[in-house]
């Protein structure tokens, strides 16, 4: 089907990492992009040959791999980094995160938006599943920095939220942003209740609805710690995944974040009902939230993905260290270093990414596949030699070897230089953060 398109630019590098079912790495391969779609992958030698014409951007001593996909985030929260550290999870939340951000505005959430948007960029992401308030102005800063997304207005069961007056004002809200971004290529809208413990039942079906009404996807923070399953176990006499099955709410439509303290018979409940979850490792371990099992959930056939969590508590939205967390906290934790090897940190970074986002056209470098990839520069003295290239990235990168981040077919950022923001007059407003956080 692809044969009648022309090769646009022809990308090509010592290394390509597929991701493709079979993890193929092609040496001296090139990458073939139509518009906004891969084209072909292959040898160097042979696709120059097919599209003599295509524009050649040649990588030399790099790795092209799928672009990153951060699952779980709050990027505005880059506004709150390094603002309360090493604090108990409520007493953070209560006492420093919640007050400062009932003063937020709009215009911060865009600055603050902006800055993640730059940072994921410049690491290597390039596809993010965001929750949060006024996420308005996320929407408009993904749209205009050229990222992938899947954006959803958080709520809670407390009224007049900063967006909102009441429920019905929040559902309204969704209906008219389903609509506003129903066509979009990058963009999607998902219902994102906060957790179990700030919504009641009620409201979390009304929100399952709204989901399946403006055809949006569902998303929502559960199982984060052993003192959600007993307040839960409490109120609702369930345990979170049960609680969320009882109304419903597991479906493929569905991503939970975090799902640290989930049993044998919640992760069976998961998979059979195809929802999808997201690991959190630097947050888990920041709050102290615990230690999700990654890999029982993958081998009962859970589709995971990775995130970093907000920049509040993580304090990076980089996903190359994300990995590299994700990867040794299952071997400290489990006492077994052959526990979550680099491919299985790697693949839920990208194909697991995939299913998180709900996009089957991301998370593999293959012909028919989004545009989304990058390139990370192995001249970097901390990737050489180079015995296995998954081992290096997931190790040994830093993030800060990522010299191309393309989206759609669209270069968001080559070689220092940012393609579709002013990074320097960025950066001249961030002060309006530190007023903020001293009113
Ligand atoms: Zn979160």
């Amino acid at each position: 089907m692809l044969d009648n398109y022309t090769c646009d630019t022809l990308y090509t590098a010592d290394y390509i990492i597929t991701q493709n079912d079979s993890r193929d790495i092609i040496e001296h391969g090139a990458l073939a992009i139509a518009g906004n779609q891969i084209l072909s992958v292959g040898h160097a030698d042979i696709l120059t040959i097919l599209y003599p014409d295509a524009r050649r951007v040649d990588l030399g001593r790099a790795a092209i791999m799928p672009g990153l996909i951060n699952s779980h985030t709050h990027i505005p929260m880059s506004l709150l980094r390094g603002f309360s550290d090493d604090k108990a999870l409520m007493d953070w939340l209560t006492q420093d995160i919640f007050p400062q951000e009932a003063k937020l505005t709009p215009e911060l959430v865009e600055l603050g938006s902006l800055f993640s948007l730059a940072e994921m960029i410049r690491s290597g992401t390039t596809a993010f599943y965001d929750m949060y308030m006024l996420e308005r102005s996320v929407f408009r800063a993904a749209d205009r920095l050229g990222m992938r997304a899947v954006i959803g207005e958080s709520i809670t069961q407390y009224f007049p939220s900063l967006s909102c007056r009441d429920a019905e004002a929040y559902f309204d809200l969704v209906r008219a942003q389903a609509f506003e971004w129903m066509n979009h290529p990058r963009i999607r809208q998902a219902v994102v209740p906060h957790a179990p413990y700030t919504t009641t039942p009620e409201l979390l079906q009304q929100c399952y609805a709204l989901a399946e009404e403006t055809g949006s996807f569902f998303g929502m923070h559960l199982a984060e710690t052993r003192n959600e399953t007993e307040t839960c176990l409490s109120r609702f006499g369930k345990r979170p995944v049960d609680y969320c099955a009882s109304l419903g709410l597991l479906s493929p439509i569905s991503t939970f974040f975090h799902l640290v303290d989930v049993n044998e018979d919640d992760i069976a409940q998961l998979a059979d009902t195809g929802s999808c979850a997201v690991h959190n490792p630097a947050s888990n371990m920041k709050l102290a939230s615990g230690v999700a099992p990654v890999e029982a959930m993958l081998n009962r056939g859970v589709r995971v993905g990775l995130g970093t969590d907000g920049p509040a508590s993580n304090n990076a939205q980089n996903m190359i260290r994300e990995m590299y967390l994700a990867s040794l906290l299952q071997k400290a934790h489990r006492l077994s270093p052959t526990a979550c090897p680099a491919q299985t940190a790697l693949d839920m970074a990208t194909r697991g990414g995939a299913a998180a986002l709900h996009d089957p056209y991301l998370g593999t470098l293959e012909p028919g596949m989004r545009a989304d990839f990058i390139a990370l520069d192995l001249n970097a003295p901390n990737m050489q030699p180079v015995h296995h290239i998954v081992s290096n990235i997931v190790y040994a990168a830093t993030g800060a070897e990522n010299r191309l981040t393309v989206v759609d077919g669209k270069e968001l950022y080559r070689d220092g230089r940012f393609l579709t923001c002013d990074y320097d007059a960025l950066l001249s407003e961030i002060q309006q953060a530190r007023i903020w956080a001293q009113k």
